[in-house]
C-alpha cells in the first residue's frame, strides 16, 4: 500500500519506479492462462525450472491486458542465449545487433531475449556501440530484470507476466497508461529516440493500431527528430512501414505520420503522392481497402499495396511518356521502369513484391479493351483478380468511370453466353447491330484516358 501512495506521488520519478514493480494479481490483471500460446507458457515453464527467471513480455502481454489476441509471443529470461539455445532441442540463436534465441512449437516461433542492460555512461564495450547520432548499433549488454524493462520503448510495452504465478510485473506504471489510453515513452523520450529513431515510427503505428494518444512530452520531439530516420539501414525501417502497413490499421497510421511529419523522405512514395489531392484519395483508399482484408483476415499481397501507393507517379510519367508521342503500352513500361528504378534508390522493395507490382501495372490498360476475344484472354489472366481490384481502386478514386469496374464484375459474373453478349464493338463504324448498344460510358481509349492523374 505504502508503496502505491508513494509510486503515484513519484509517478514519472522511473528510477523510484524501476525498483520496486507494482505486481498486479490474476483478478485485476485479467489475464486467462489458458488463453496464450503454449508455446510461450512452455518456454517459460521450462526456464523457470532450470533455475531462471523468465515472463512473457511486450506487446502479448499489452495484448493481453486490451482483451485483443496477441500477435507473436516474446519471452524475456535471465538465461544466456547458449542457456537458453540448450534447453530447447527446436532452437537457435538468431541476431547481430540484438542477439536473441528463436524456440519452435510446431508452427509457432517464441522469440526469447536474455534481459538487457547497458554499460555504464562513457564506458567503451564492444558489446554495446552506438553512431555518432546516439543511435545504438550493438545491443548485447545483459542485465537485471529492471535494466531489461528500462529499456524497453514504451511504458505499455514493459509489462512481465509470469505465467506460472499469473502476476504482471510493472515497473513503470504501463498498466495505468494503458487504462488511461496514453502511450508514454520509458525514460527522456529525446534520448531515446536518438538511440533508435524507429521508436518514433513503432510510437505511431501502436498509437494508431490501439487506439492510444501519444502522451506530449513522447510527441513533442518527433517532428525536430524525424530526420534521424535517415540514417537508420533501409532494411529496418522497410520493416517497420511494412508492420504499420499491414497492421490493419493502416490508414490511421499514415493519417497520424503525416501529422507528426513523420512522412517526409520515410517512404518517398507517400511524399510525392499524398501533396496531390486524386493521389491522396487513391492511396488513402487502397489502405482502407488493406485494412478491410486484414481485419477479415483476408490475405493481403504487398505487392498489391505497393502498386496502389506508386501508382500517381507511374501515371504522371505515363503522362508524360505519351505526351511526348510514344505508344500506350511502351510509354507504360518505360513509366514503370522509372518509378520502379527511383524507388529502388529509396526504398528497397523485395524484388518478389516488385514483380508483382509491375504486372498488376501492366494489365491495366488491358481493361480499356472490351471486345473479341481479349477479355477473356484478360480473365484467364493468372493475376486477373488483383489487376481487376486495382481496377476499382482506380474507379473508386474518380480516376476512370465507375462504368468500367461495373462492366468487368457484370462480365465475371456472366454465363459465357452472356459474356459474349456483353462484348462491345470493336470500332462504331464495323459492328453489328447488337442487342445491347454500345454505351457512350465506355472510357476514353486507352491511350488519353490513362495519363489523366
Ligand atoms: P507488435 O504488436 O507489433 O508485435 P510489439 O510491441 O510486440 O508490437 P515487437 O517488435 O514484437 O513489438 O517488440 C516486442 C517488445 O520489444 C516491445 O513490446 C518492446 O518492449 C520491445 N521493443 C521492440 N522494439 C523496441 C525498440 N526499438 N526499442 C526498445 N524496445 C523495443
Ligand atoms: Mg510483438
Amino acid at each position: 500500500m505504502l508503496r502505491r501512495i508513494l509510486g503515484k506521488v513519484f509517478s514519472g520519478k522511473s528510477l523510484f519506479k524501476a525498483a520496486h514493480p507494482r505486481v498486479i494479481a490474476r483478478k485485476v490483471h485479467g489475464i486467462e492462462r489458458d488463453h496464450i500460446s503454449r508455446g510461450a507458457t512452455q518456454t517459460c515453464e521450462t526456464l523457470q525450472k532450470s533455475g531462471h527467471a523468465a515472463y512473457v513480455v511486450g506487446g502479448a502481454v499489452r495484448d493481453l491486458m486490451l482483451g485483443r489476441a496477441p500477435k507473436d509471443y516474446d519471452v524475456a529470461t535471465s538465461a544466456s542465449p547458449e542457456q537458453v539455445r540448450a534447453l530447447f532441442r527446436r532452437s537457435r540463436i538468431i541476431g547481430r545487433r540484438f542477439r536473441l534465441v528463436h524456440v519452435m512449437f510446431g508452427a509457432e516461433t517464441i522469440e526469447v531475449s536474455t534481459f538487457r542492460g547497458s554499460v555504464e555512461a562513457g564506458a567503451v564495450d564492444s558489446r554495446q556501440a552506438t553512431d555518432e547520432h546516439g543511435r545504438i548499433l550493438r545491443d548485447n549488454v545483459f542485465g537485471s530484470l529492471e535494466d531489461d524493462a528500462r529499456r524497453r520503448d514504451f511504458t505499455v510495452n514493459a509489462l512481465f507476466y509470469d505465467p506460472v504465478r499469473e502476476e504482471v510485473l510493472d515497473f513503470h506504471n504501463g498498466a495505468a497508461d494503458l487504462k488511461a489510453k496514453k502511450l508514454r515513452m520509458i525514460g527522456e523520450p529525446t534520448l531515446r529516440y536518438r538511440e533508435d529513431p524507429v521508436r518514433m515510427l513503432r510510437a505511431v503505428r501502436l498509437a494508431a493500431g490501439l487506439g492510444l494518444e501519444i502522451e506530449h512530452g513522447t510527441r513533442k520531439p518527433i517532428r525536430a527528430l524525424a530526420e534521424l530516420l535517415q540514417n537508420v539501414p533501409q532494411a529496418r525501417v522497410f520493416d517497420e512501414m511494412m508492420k504499420l502497413l499491414l497492421s490493419g490499421h493502416a490508414a490511421e497510421a499514415v493519417r497520424r505520420l503525416r501529422k507528426e511529419g513523420l512522412h517526409h523522405g520515410l517512404m518517398p512514395v507517400l511524399d510525392a503522392i499524398l501533396e496531390q489531392p486524386l493521389g491522396e484519395r487513391f492511396v488513402m483508399s487502397a489502405l482502407e481497402n488493406t485494412d478491410r482484408r486484414v481485419n477479415a483476415d483476408k490475405p493481403v499481397s504487398p505487392g498489391f499495396l505497393f502498386a496502389a501507393l506508386l501508382w500517381h507517379q507511374v501515371l504522371e510519367a505515363w503522362k508524360k511518356a505519351t505526351a511526348r508521342g510514344v505508344k500506350t503500352m511502351p510509354a507504360l513500361f518505360e513509366a514503370m521502369d522509372q518509378v520502379s528504378q527511383e524507388q529502388a534508390e529509396k526504398l528497397a522493395i523485395p524484388r518478389r513484391y516488385s514483380a508483382d507490382m509491375k504486372e498488376i501495372w501492366a494489365l491495366q490498360p488491358r481493361f480499356e479493351n472490351r471486345s473479341g476475344r481479349r477479355p477473356f484472354t484478360l480473365l484467364e489472366h493468372p493475376r486477373f483478380r488483383a489487376a481487376f481490384d486495382f481496377l476499382l481502386l482506380r474507379c473508386a478514386s474518380a480516376e476512370l468511370d465507375p462504368a468500367l469496374g461495373k462492366w468487368w464484375q457484370s462480365f465475371q459474373d456472366a454465363d459465357p453466353e452472356a459474356r459474349t453478349e456483353m462484348l462491345v464493338a470493336p470500332t462504331p463504324g464495323d459492328a453489328k447491330k447488337r442487342r445491347r448498344p454500345r454505351r457512350k460510358k465506355r472510357v476514353a481509349p486507352a491511350a488519353d484516358a490513362a495519363p489523366t492523374g
